[in-house]
């Protein structure tokens, strides 16, 4: 089973968070647990005091390095992230390494942030973007859904793993369900030829259309065989039409 461990001053935020949908499921069959700790659970004074006042002065207050420490200590062995705006951007590929990385450990930070000496005791540190959240709760919500899906047996279908955006280096292709026509737009006619080989291909194209129009960056990594060349012209020209 993967467990993930989660040190906040919010453990109720996760209350819900690890009962509902696809992180419920997987919860109930066993394939993963998310386990809140209290960092208060780790200070000995009558407060449980986990923050205070910046040496050198300014605004807000920072996280001791004391209670996380210990609480790091107490779950020697784990994986330990340090979730901060300041980490490495979490990606697809980030991701797919963490699945394999039970227990794996996340701390949320809040105020302004930990004290610098803790850094050192986290194996790494990931940020979730270039936007600063109130603490690293939504940010290990994030991490654990991210890495969930890669867990065998959480999809039910893992050939969605495989399709998905970013998987394959590209964005995914547009989706479609009933009805046929909405709102005087129709389901492109290919995904109704009921022809498996020219729907792959249609899917591709689009992929490589919305890939270079939506995420030049990523586009320009990928490796184009001449098929793939071929589906994105078409893809190109049936846009054009
Ligand atoms: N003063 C800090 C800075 O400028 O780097 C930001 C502190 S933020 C208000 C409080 C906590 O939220 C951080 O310690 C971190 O755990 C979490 N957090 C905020 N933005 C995040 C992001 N983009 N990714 C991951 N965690 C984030």
């Amino acid at each position: 089973m993967f467990e993930f461990r989660v040190i906040t001053i919010f453990p109720e935020l996760f209350e819900s968070f690890r009962e509902a949908s696809l992180i419920g499921k997987a919860g109930s069959k066993e394939l993963l647990k998310v386990k809140p700790i209290d960092l208060r659970d780790f200070t000995d004074d009558r407060h449980r005091t986990v923050d205070d006042a910046p040496y050198g002065g300014g605004s807000g207050m920072v996280m001791k390095a004391e209670p996380i420490f210990k609480a790091l200590e107490k779950n020697e062995g784990c994986h330990k992230v340090l979730l901060t705006p300041q980490g490495a951007p979490l990606t697809q590929k980030i991701a797919h390494r963490l699945a394999g990385q039970s227990p794996l450990l996340l701390f949320c930070g809040r105020y302004e942030g930990v004290d610098e000496r803790a850094r050192g005791a986290f194996d790494e540190e990931i940020s979730i973007g270039d936007f600063v959240l109130n603490g690293g709760e939504v940010a290990a919500m994030a991490v654990i859904e991210v890495v969930s899906r890669l867990i065998p047996g959480v999809l039910g279908n893992s050939e969605s793993i495989v399709e998905e955006s970013f998987s394959l280096g590209a964005l995914e292709y547009p989706q479609y369900t009933r009805p046929e026509m909405f709102d005087g737009a129709s389901v492109p006619h290919v995904l109704l030829s009921g022809n498996h080989k020219r729907v792959q291909d249609w899917r591709r194209g689009q992929a490589l259309l919305r890939t270079r129009d939506r995420r030049p960056d990523l586009f320009e990594k990928l490796e184009l065989s001449q098929l793939d060349r071929n589906l994105l012209e078409q893809a190109i020209e049936d846009k054009d039409k």
